[in-house]
């Protein structure tokens, strides 16, 4: 089913009841061309480049839970292209072209609203540090804008300029970025990947990955062996977990990273705002909830709820940026599994067995990834070789001496 306005009228006038659901719920075949282990954003946008880009639709998603139960469905929602590395500068770029047209290319409303972002700074020194970003960003071909202090008050009324400590110099504005419906995002791409042929099944969890003189024969999992030709592991946090069932071991930390939002206020805050004092960044819902949310816990963990001292860390962040959200009340927070790489960039490669490829070490930023990774690594399993916007994030790099270290924070996976 196509969805249009005129669709919308004729099932408002019919009872609602002609609605399909997004995607069947068939049961796993014995043999794929590809299985895709991970049924979150990357596993759903690889296994939907595949079909729609190289054909190759004998091909299931593997999800141990829900479709949109992990990450996924639990980020804050930012999309975008504000990177300033050779490695992420051409990937995250490349990711915004394909986020301006994913509602066309899909046919569902993922509520992109490009709102735009800025990165408060608070010193002579961080200006400079934006200055240099943003020509970065716009000699790649995106967007950004140095902002000083009394356009900022126009724009951002709400914020402290009082503060003595972290006192707002100015921001750098990518008037690009902003934010998607989260789950949506994962709909879209399992609704589009199913109408292509793509086997989505839910509730089935991979236990093994068979090979044999080093070539991929398929996975073990909790419904039965499946058998295939190639297969994607793209299971974010988990990825450590899964690669050791192939014999890697990852350079990868799994961390807890939590969110909160408020209950629903008017629209106050019209953009995305980072402070530069400290991890905090903030936007508000089209629901009207203040979504915010600040570092990792800094412990490795596989919870996927976090501790009270990051959530008293993120508060006073908050505080100190706009304290107006002492007013509101927090309805919810929650936590997802990051998998943290030593720079902070992703990998996205094939492995020493043959016919074996892995997506991930996404860290905080995998959701505004989404079109970009899925449809470079659809690129890399079908032909072999490695998507332009994607060549320098390889699984040999930190071997060979070269990270993508966008925070210059040395190679320390808590610190990204
Ligand atoms: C609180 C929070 C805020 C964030 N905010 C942002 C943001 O604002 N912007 C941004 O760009 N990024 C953000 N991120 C990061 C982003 O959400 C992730 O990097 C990205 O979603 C990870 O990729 P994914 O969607 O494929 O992961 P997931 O949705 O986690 O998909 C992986 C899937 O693999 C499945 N799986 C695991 N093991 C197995 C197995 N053995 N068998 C079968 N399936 C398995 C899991 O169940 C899961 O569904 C945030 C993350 C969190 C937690």
């Amino acid at each position: 089913m196509r969805y249009s306005a005129w669709q919308i009228l004729k099932q408002g006038l019919t009872g609602n009841t002609g609605w399909q659901p997004h995607w069947r719920s068939p049961e796993p075949k014995a043999e794929y061309d590809v299985v895709v282990i991970g049924g979150g954003g990357h596993g759903l946008s690889t296994a939907y480049y595949l079909a729609k880009e190289y054909g190759i639709t004998n091909v299931a998603v593997l999800e141990k839970g829900y479709i949109g139960g992990g990450n996924v469905g639990r980020n804050t929602t930012i999309v975008r292209a504000n990177y300033g590395i050779d490695g992420n500068s051409e990937f995250y770029s490349h990711s915004l072209k394909l986020w301006e047209d994913m509602e066309q290319e899909l046919n569902y409303n993922t509520m992109m609203s490009q709102r735009g972002i800025i990165n408060l700074f608070h010193s002579d020194g961080q200006r400079d540090a934006f200055a240099k970003r943003g020509n970065m960003m716009i000699s790649q071909g995106d967007d950004a804008i140095m902002l000083g202090r009394d356009e900022i008050r126009e724009m951002l009324p709400y914020i402290s300029y009082d503060n003595p400590r972290f006192p707002v110099y100015g921001g750098l504005y990518h008037p690009r970025g902003g934010t998607a419906r989260h789950d949506a995002v994962a709909w879209g791409f399992a609704r589009g990947a199913d109408q292509r042929g793509v086997d989505i099944i839910q509730q089935c969890e991979v236990t093994g990955i068979d090979i044999e003189n080093g070539v991929v024969r398929g996975v073990q999992t909790s419904r039965g062996p499946i058998r295939a030709k190639k297969v994607a592991i793209v299971v974010a946090g988990r990825s450590s977990q899964v690669a050791a069932m192939a014999g890697m071991r990852l350079p990868i930390e799994s961390h807890v990273l939590q969110a909160f939002v408020t209950e629903g206020l008017k629209p106050c805050v019209d953009h995305v705002i980072s402070f530069g004092m400290g991890h905090f960044y903030l936007s508000q819902s089209d629901k009207g909830g203040l979504v915010f949310g600040g570092d990792i816990d800094f412990y490795a963990s596989y919870a996927s709820r976090g501790n009270l001292h990051m959530a008293e860390h993120v508060m006073e962040a908050g505080m100190a940026l706009m304290p107006m959200i002492g007013r509101a009340k927090v309805l919810r927070s929650w936590g997802g599994i990051m998998d943290m790489t030593p720079d902070g960039s992703p990998f996205i490669d094939r492995t020493q067995t043959e016919g074996l490829f892995i997506n991930c070490g996404w860290c905080y930023g995998g959701f505004k990834a989404v079109p970009g990774s899925g449809k470079c690594f659809a690129h890399l399993m079908a032909t072999g070789d490695h998507h332009p916007a994607a060549s320098k994030l390889r699984l040999d790099r930190l071997a060979r001496g070269h990270v993508i270290d966008e925070e210059a924070t040395g190679s320390q996976h808590n610190l990204h």
